[in-house]
């Protein structure tokens, strides 16, 4: 937990109380640092007060005694309407703040690698935490993905820390500065928290505000906003702008495609074979995690030894199991057609489990990976809408659940497949229909694999 110490005389409100709202009313009460702890949601405040922790509703509260209010990002404090917690707060002229803020106060001296982007923030956070540990560098992994910030360990003047951070994340930032900021790539997201494309793309912008000469910005520039972004950023005194590009090299950055990356100096990692990174989407992360360990000068030798041994992180395209040639692979993130679409691009025969609760547009945008689809098994309430966009395009069967979605395509598949085969559980849904989140789908398939007959284990034993 770190330490807040240095806080002391504050005094909080803390609003939500899921991970990283817990995590901050908890390291506030171990520096005995005054706080109003709430959660709309009484659920989570009764654990908040399990926790040892007490809560008191804030409205009505006597600004003048506040520091400043602390907010769980997922709630608005802006866009499309305030919580009038963050309304109260600000009519009465005070910060609103997230975690990340606090730890950045508390570790000053540490270093920061923060990274963001519409796609790939928590593979690309996880990547370069893995490739550190691997090299011995001493890091601590978290933000937006696993603990939230104050639940990590405190590191000093030495420490490293490596931050996903969202766009509700960035726009809570005050004195953060990253040495090492990355941005990933931009598609329209979230656009109900931020108004529009716009200010989507300037909440990220901030994971650049306050870095300094010396420090370094590495940015995908494959789309229209972030290659803007680039030629903002390249123009400022003494940061070291890195671009990366699918396919076509660039000058002092790092291009990929599939399985592959070529730095400045023409040096090339090949990971074609690493079955945890598939697909350019990957070979971007990838990208990205070597163009920020070379900065923190870490050797060659050691970026690639740690690509090498990702092992990947649950519901993104996760082997699970196999049997005899056919890979089963949960993609349950895989929760609108975007997402989808990267897995489809990544395999060639493929068994497609998908539906579940559909987002605009459904599977139609995912045309051109068709021919690559064996056939299709559809679950859940979108199976009408998809059964109507794939009719007379590619076969498939309505299953209704996934466990009969999981029998049929097994079958089908040890029958029919002679080549490296793959059952894609990459539903381009909501899992709300039927499961209580992604992970608890993707948990459910990944059980379902690898009790069929004859599975063998593949990846984590998670
Ligand atoms: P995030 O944390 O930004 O949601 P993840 O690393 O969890 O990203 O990946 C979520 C999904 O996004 C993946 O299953 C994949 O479909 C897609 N994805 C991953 N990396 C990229 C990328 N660099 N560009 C585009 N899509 C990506």
């Amino acid at each position: 937990m770190i330490d807040l110490g240095i806080l002391q005389g504050s005094t909080f409100v803390v609003l939500g109380l899921a991970r990283s709202g817990l995590a901050t009313a908890r390291a506030l009460k171990a520096a005995g640092i005054d706080c109003v702890a709430w959660d709309d949601n009484v659920v989570s405040r009764e654990a908040a007060v399990k926790a040892g922790l007490s809560v008191a509703d804030p409205s009505g509260i006597d600004w003048s005694r506040i520091t400043a209010l602390i907010i769980s990002p997922g709630i608005p404090s802006t866009f499309p309407k305030p919580h009038p917690v963050a309304a109260a707060a600000r009519a009465a002229g005070k910060k609103i703040i997230c975690d990340v803020e606090l730890l950045a106060r508390a570790q000053a001296a540490a270093c920061f690698v923060a990274i963001t982007g519409t796609n790939g923030k928590s593979t690309t956070t996880a990547l370069i935490g893995h490739i550190l540990t691997e090299a011995g560098v001493r890091c601590e992994v978290g933000g937006n993905i696993g603990r939230g910030a104050l639940d990590l360990a405190p590191l000093g003047e030495d420490g490293l820390y490596v931050l996903e951070l969202s766009s509700y994340q960035l726009e809570l930032l005050e004195t953060f500065r990253a040495n090492v900021a990355i941005w990933l790539n931009i598609t329209p997201d979230h656009i109900d928290r931020h108004g529009d494309l716009a200010g989507y793309v300037a909440a990220k912008e901030n994971i650049f505000a306050r870095q300094k000469p010396g420090d370094c910005a590495v940015i995908g520039i494959d789309d229209q906003p972030s290659r803007a972004v680039y030629d903002k950023i390249k123009g400022r005194q003494g940061i070291a702008a890195i671009p990366l590009r699918l396919e076509a090299p660039i000058e002092g950055g790092v291009s990929f495609r599939a399985g592959m990356l070529v730095d400045a100096d023409g040096y090339t990692v090949d990971f074609s074979d690493v079955p945890t990174l598939p697909g350019d989407h990957n070979a971007q992360n990838a990208a990205c995690a070597w163009a920020a360990c070379r900065w923190l000068d870490v050797p060659r030798e050691k970026i690639v030894a740690g690509l090498r041994t990702y092992p990947g992180l649950p519901h993104r395209q996760e082997r699970v199991a196999s049997v005899g040639r056919v890979v089963y692979i949960n993609d349950s993130k895989a929760t609108n057609a975007d997402a989808t679409a990267r897995a489809l691009s990544s395999y060639r025969d493929i068994y497609w489990i998908l539906g579940g609760q559909a987002k605009e547009g459904g599977v139609a945008p995912l045309a051109p990976w068709f021919d690559r689809i064996r056939h299709a098994f559809l679950i859940g309430e979108a199976t009408e809408l998809f059964a109507g966009q794939l009719e007379g395009k590619i076969s498939y069967s309505r299953c209704g659940d996934l466990q009969s979605a999981l029998d049929a395509a097994h079958q089908r598949a040890q029958r029919e497949a002679t080549g490296q085969a793959v059952v894609l559980l990459s539903p381009a849904c909501a899992s709300w229909d039927q499961w209580k989140s992604y992970e608890h789908r993707g948990d459910a398939f990944r059980a379902m694999a690898r009790a069929l007959p004859g599975a063998q284990i593949l990846g984590r034993a998670a």
